[in-house]
């Protein structure tokens, strides 16, 4: 089975980030009409993840509508549907949805703060933005997001 790849609506931002970070190729529909986001969707094989019904309804098999206001609860929705897994080793540029590669601890010095430096060897880097990622006290509160939802998906998991 080919890996799903996804188009967030405006209102999913977050949802776009985390996927990101774990590893799934998904793109952000940021002020963007709804024929474009649907075009795009159809064009690049993707699912839609909305909250607008009727958007959800127009996308037909592509379209998956999340409902409440739960941003977790949204990845865990996604996180069941597509049976997604968590690879800290594909982790994506959660700012432009590039693949990141990683980075000498010599190449990374000049651009993180020395207390960075000071804790961590291993760093990764984005070749789109040049962003500079290391896992410390924020990748841990992502982790724990995702880890959140992937567990949630898993202990809810039944007939839907
Ligand atoms: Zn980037």
């Amino acid at each position: 089975m080919t890996e799903p790849r996804f188009l967030a609506d405006e209102m999913l931002g977050s949802l776009a980030r985390w996927l990101r970070i774990m590893g799934y190729d998904a793109e952000y529909a940021r002020d963007m009409r709804d024929d474009d986001i649907l075009r795009q969707a159809v064009d690049e094989e993707r699912m839609l993840l909305t909250r607008d019904r009727e958007l959800a309804s127009r996308a037909g098999d592509r379209g998956i509508l999340l409902q409440g206001d739960d941003a977790i609860g949204h990845l865990e929705a996604v996180v069941r549907r597509f049976d997604l897994t968590f690879d800290e080793e594909r982790t994506r540029c959660a700012l432009c949805n590039r693949q990141l590669v990683p980075m000498s601890v010599e190449e990374a010095a000049p651009r993180v703060p020395p207390r960075v430096l000071e804790r961590h060897r291993e760093f990764l880097t984005c070749p789109s933005c040049g962003r500079v990622y290391w896992k410390g006290t924020h990748w841990t509160g992502i982790c724990g997001h995702v880890g959140e939802a992937v567990r949630r998906a898993r202990t809810n998991s039944g007939p839907r």
